[in-house]
């Protein structure tokens, strides 16, 4: 188990990971002693070279990849911009097809690159998170460099199919990207099996230290490297390799591997008897996401009447560290743009919480937080006016009361707007 603060209770896996002791034991000697530049000619240097060619083998056989189509990178971010990037160079084409619903690291890339003149299609999903397979022969077609889609959303954890998606792009000639980050180690993946041209990974969400992470390139894939500079990775990028996490990520490729099947049995059901306990305990809550196609480890509540941010200052005060979808929302009073994209109306997206489980959760963790949140949910609501009625009144019409609500948060953004 990694040592945890005292009395904190971590339940934002999709956030990041506690990094596995595994891993920590197989880095320490490559900070300590064996600092060589794995590209130097001397042994001291190059006798480190097979250390990275390891975790080459065993971040390839997580996903059935050939250790040859690994390329290392510093993040996730590096990875998704890496792959859209090259395909606009390779292809000279000016169309990029997503979703409205990928991370932050492609959607604010894809803006960046409509402001300069790149045609952008963020292909819009269900009220339940799911991409209509429609979209995508809607949207792709001989113009465009590139289709990326997510394998696992971060906040909602909804699956998407995009190894049937990478199929209609092989027949179109369209390259297909997906950002996996989520879906590494959580579900099996073999690259071998499906037409994916390139994958992104990160190791900090698979219990690696934060700093690396990976970009899958299918063998015989034009590619143009975002990072210039020496020849490490093959040419691909460039940069001295961070030998120590690079060799973490390979041992906890290889943790991950043996501990899918847990994933999805004992996490899983962790996860599925928190999300009955909450849906039984608390009235107006609602799971935001399809929950048949959905990662093991996740589940998204929406507790209507209320801020999130309360919710999570109140269950930080308890040690539980959650999370109201991603971290890149957090502190800003912007709805998560997922939860906007399902259609979920502002109000109650800003009532959204992510929970996110892994392997070093506990019974107890989930026991704590269905005692802490049912009185936290009901102090919070107390404080609202439109809660107050609901308690006080039988014949209390929900419906319209949502309506009333939503219709005042709206009211309020518009002052915000005018004012602004
Ligand atoms: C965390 C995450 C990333 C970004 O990874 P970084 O290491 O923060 O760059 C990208 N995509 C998804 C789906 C993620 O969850």
């Amino acid at each position: 188990m990694p040592v945890l603060p005292k009395d904190i209770i971590y339940l934002d896996n999709n956030a990041t990971t506690p990094v596995a002791p595994e891993v920590v034991d197989v880095m320490i000697p490559f900070l300590r002693d064996f600092w060589g530049n794995p590209s130097s000619a001397y042994s001291f240097g190059s006798q480190v070279h097979a250390y990275v060619e390891k975790a080459r083998d065993q971040v390839a056989a997580l996903i059935g990849a050939d250790p040859k189509e690994i390329f290392f990178t510093s993040c996730g971010t590096e990875s998704d911009n890496s792959a859209i990037n090259s395909a606009l160079e390779v292809t000279g084409k000016k169309k990029i097809v997503t979703t409205a619903v990928e991370h932050s690291a492609l959607i604010n890339q894809c803006e960046k690159l409509q402001k300069k003149g790149i045609e952008v299609v963020f292909m819009p999903v269900r009220p339940d998170g799911t991409l209509d397979f429609k979209e995508v022969e809607k949207a792709v077609d001989e113009d465009t460099a590139i289709c990326s889609v997510m394998w696992a959303n971060n906040e909602t954890g909804v699956i998407y199919p995009v190894e049937e998606i990478a199929e209609f792009c092989k027949l179109k000639g369209v390259l297909f990207h997906t950002d996996a980050v989520q879906a590494v180690g959580k579900i099996p993946i073999n690259l071998k099996k499906n037409k994916i041209d390139m994958l992104s990974i990160v190791g900090h969400k698979l219990h690696a230290p934060k700093g690396v992470g990976a970009l899958y390139i299918r063998r015989r894939t034009r590619y143009s490297p975002t990072i210039i500079g020496g020849q490490q990775e093959r040419g691909k990028r460039g940069g001295t390799e961070n030998v120590a996490s690079i060799v973490g990520f390979g041992k906890a490729c290889e943790l991950a591997g043996q501990r899918m099947d847990e994933e999805n049995t004992r996490v899983k059901a962790m996860r599925d008897r928190l999300e009955k306990a909450i849906l039984e305990k608390i009235p107006d809550v609602f799971v935001n996401g399809d929950r048949k196609h959905r990662l093991p480890n996740t589940v998204n509540f929406a507790f209507d009447f209320i801020e999130a941010e309360a919710i999570l200052l109140m269950l930080d005060k308890t040690g539980i560290c959650a999370s109201s979808g991603s971290a890149c929302t957090t502190g800003s009073l912007d709805p998560s743009h997922v939860l906007k994209a399902m259609g979920l109306t502002p109000a109650r997206a800003r009532g959204a919480v992510r929970i996110s489980l892994s392997t070093y959760n506990t019974d107890r963790d989930i026991d704590k937080l269905i005692e802490a949140l049912p009185p936290i949910i009901k102090r919070l609501r107390a404080m609202s006016p439109l809660s107050r009625e609901h308690r006080d009144n039988d014949s209390y019409d929900v419906a319209a009361a949502r309506a009333k609500f939503e219709e005042e948060q709206v009211k309020e953004a518009k002052k915000e707007l005018t004012s602004a």
